[in-house]
């Protein structure tokens, strides 16, 4: 069992360097996702960008995975394969991104409306990051993991959505996926104490409807077990007395998905 690595300030900014450039790169993505076009593309995109900025796209091959996005349509909600799916209106799209600059990691996702979704669905991705905005408060020091997971979890649930359970968050740093596990359940004041020093993913894999996932053939690709859409929204945050210092961005999306409006 691998230790929590805690990070030095030095070590926080290089990450947040990282995350930043995600960051960046999840804008790129809101500039041109829309109808008509394959979600291959934008695979295509992220990667020519984090390399322009002298990133490596912290996905491709890790594991094996062949991609440098995870898009997740639809029912599915998390590890999809980028491809030939031409998106249509009514889509949800989850984009899950990772870099890697000056040997740090910085990793974020944010789910995509394409043109007009149902109610449910927008209720659904308000819901998913408002949970995530609620783990995040949470990590600050004196806390605990499970007081992430209780935020999270308890404002999915009254929301009548399910969360996931077989996928957690994470520690990020000289690797993607770090100690300690930062599940997206869990009951207050329970689990190991949040430090200063620890850097990690908050990430909430909501569900439309039932908490159930499948895990498909293809080894990746995890889709909910009832059909319903998912959503997914992370940021990698430091942990810190008073508030959580988070690192990576939806600046970038939200300022650009303002102006499309
Ligand atoms: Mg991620
Ligand atoms: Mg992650």
């Amino acid at each position: 069992m691998s230790k929590i690595h805690y990070k030095s300030v030095e070590e926080i900014e290089l990450i947040r360097e990282s995350s930043l450039l995600v960051g960046k790169t999840l804008g790129e993505i809101a500039k041109v996702i829309k109808p008509g076009m394959q979600t291959i593309e934008l695979d295509k995109l992220a990667e020519t960008f984090i390399r322009d900025n002298g990133g490596v796209p912290a996905f491709l091959n890790y594991s094996g995975f062949p991609y440098s996005l995870c898009i997740s349509l639809n029912d599915q909600v998390v590890h999809g394969f980028p491809g030939k799916h031409v998106l249509t209106d009514g889509d949800v799209v989850s984009v899950d991104c990772g870099a890697v600059l000056n040997k740090y990691y910085g990793d974020s996702a944010f789910t995509f409306a394409i043109g007009e979704v149902s109610e449910q669905v927008q209720k659904l991705m308000r819901v998913t990051r408002e949970c995530l905005d609620l783990g995040v408060e949470k990590a600050v020091v004196g806390n605990r993991i499970g007081d992430i997971g209780y935020a999270v979890q308890e404002h999915a649930e009254k929301n009548g959505f399910g969360v996931v359970k077989e996928l957690v968050g994470h520690g990020v740093g000289l690797r993607l996926h770090e100690k300690p596990e930062v599940p997206n359940y869990g009951k207050r004041g329970s689990g190991i104490k949040l430090e200063e020093g620890m850097v990690i993913a908050i990430e909430p894999m909501i569900n439309g409807g039932r908490a159930g996932v499948k895990f498909w053939d293809d080894g990746w690709t995890v889709s909910t077990i009832d059909g319903k859409p998912s959503a997914h929204y992370e940021h990698t945050v430091a942990v810190k007395r008073g508030a959580a210092d988070i690192l990576s961005t939806f600046s970038y999306v939200d300022n650009v998905l303002k102006e499309k409006k």
